[in-house]
């Protein structure tokens, strides 16, 4: 079996997800896009407008940022692998409930678990605490922790998981970006290390 019998399936199933209330005003659910082989996943916190549009993961403002954070690095997207906590927008981009968190992430913990990735940026508060807790560690707030490594057991296997700003703030204050940017390079030293 190749990874990509197991993903398929699983974004077919997400499509046509009606778990929680959030399937009533998208216009597509939004599994994720990558490559399966990728090293780095890249887990934001929900689809934006443009997003549910064209169901694709960052395709919107914040994804015009995420794409500029890499270039900078020299990362190909390429090579990451982007998907979100919740798979399906929230109206007027509210902040996803704990409800609907909980009902959508076994599709994030598949993904995982399909793709295997050696690092994962969580990117904003959200991807954050449900990664690093589900990991069972415990940690301050994005401000003091964006930037470092947590290495984690996360669903039997082993993975660093790097916490960043989410690419968002960046559109709102410059020092957002160039904490975003300073995250970003390490990240790719790391991937020349280890990846
Ligand atoms: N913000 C997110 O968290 N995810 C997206 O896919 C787009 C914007
Ligand atoms: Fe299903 Fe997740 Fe969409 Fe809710 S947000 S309907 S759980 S795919």
């Amino acid at each position: 079996m190749f990874k990509r019998d197991f993903m398929e399936p699983l974004v077919d199933e997400i499509k046509a997800c009606r778990k929680c209330g959030l399937w009533r005003q998208r216009k597509n659910a939004v599994s994720g896009e990558g490559s399966l082989d990728a090293a780095v996943m890249l887990v934001g916190e929900a689809p934006g407008y443009w997003e549910d549009v064209k169901g694709q993961p960052f395709v919107g403002a914040a994804g015009k940022v995420l794409d500029e954070l890499l270039s900078r690095a020299g990362i190909s997207r390429s090579v990451v692998y982007v998907t979100n906590v919740v798979k399906c927008r929230p109206p007027e981009n509210r902040d996803p409930r704990s409800s609907e968190i909980e009902t959508c992430t076994p599709y994030l913990d598949r993904q995982i678990e399909i793709i295997k990735p050696k690092f994962i940026v969580t990117l904003g508060r959200h991807a954050a605490s449900y990664i690093l807790s589900k990991a069972g560690i415990e940690t301050e707030g994005i401000t003091k922790i964006h930037g470092g490594i947590y290495e984690a057991n996360l669903l039997g296997f082993e993975v660093s998981v790097i916490p960043m700003y989410h690419p968002a703030a960046a559109l709102y204050n410059v020092k957002y970006r160039d904490e975003l940017d300073k995250d970003f390079q390490l990240l790719r030293l790391r991937l020349e290390r280890h990846g």
